[in-house]
């Protein structure tokens, strides 16, 4: 099989990570693979079979039970398939994203979804985002980015996209959650979030979306032959 190209983007909740990595796939020709979706699926599976996430021994003694496949749809949206059903908006909520966050820590649940994000890269041109892409999944990505931005600006922007849907929305929780997910992320003894040494930084929190994209994209061709 002919060698295939990835392109990793790490970085912090809210840096606009799957925004970016969606425009770029889709530019390119390239599977996008969010990765932040598989690890909320496995949260969203051991909430609904009440598993607390921090339950080493329940975790690892239902994580057999599941199945997650990745299917995209004609717009190539990726859609998350837990044993069979459609789970992808049921995995967007705060619950989800904290427990994903603390699921996330637990060893088997990393060494289960190692192999299925390489396998897919494997097969695929692929723009992966999650926060160990670079460092621990595909260390030879061609491609590794740290897109990130002041905690206080991802908050802003969660807050006026939950506003924008006509949702609730209090800034200072939003912060409060990010901070403490970036704790989480950064602090957990296996696969931290972290910038790989190779990994080139990109600063959002002055740029807009076509400034970050044309920016990686300049990246990106300076780098690959896409
Ligand atoms: O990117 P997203 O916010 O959807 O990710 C949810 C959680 O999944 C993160 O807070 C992180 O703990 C975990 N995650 C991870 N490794 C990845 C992607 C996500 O640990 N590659």
């Amino acid at each position: 099989m002919a060698k295939t190209i990835s392109i990793a983007i790490d970085g912090p909740a809210g840096a606009g990570k799957s925004t970016i990595a969606r425009r770029i796939a889709k530019e390119l020709g390239c599977y996008y693979v969010d990765t932040g979706a598989i690890y909320r699926t496995v949260a969203y599976f051991m909430d609904l079979l009440g598993i607390s996430p921090k339950d080493t021994d329940g975790v690892e003694r239902y994580i057999d039970e599941l199945t997650v496949q990745i299917e995209y749809d004609e717009e190539g949206l990726q859609h998350m398939i837990m044993n069979g059903m459609d789970v992808t908006a049921d995995i967007r909520t705060q619950d989800i994203s904290q427990k994903a966050s603390l699921i996330s820590a637990q060893p088997v649940v990393r060494e289960v979804l190692l192999d299925m994000q390489r396998e897919v890269a494997r097969q695929h041109n692929v723009v992966m985002d999650g926060r160990d892409i670079g460092t621990v999944v595909l260390p030879d990505a061609d491609v590794k980015i740290f897109l990130t931005a002041s905690a206080e600006v991802r908050a802003k922007r969660r807050t006026d996209e939950l506003l924008g849907k006509g949702q609730k929305a209090d800034f200072q929780r939003i912060l409060q959650e990010i901070q403490q997910r970036d704790y989480q992320d950064t602090h957990r003894a296996i696969a931290p979030l972290k910038m790989a040494r190779d990994s080139i930084k990109v600063d959002t929190s002055e740029l807009n979306i076509e400034q970050v994209v044309e920016t990686i994209r300049n990246i990106v061709r300076e780098k690959t032959a896409l």
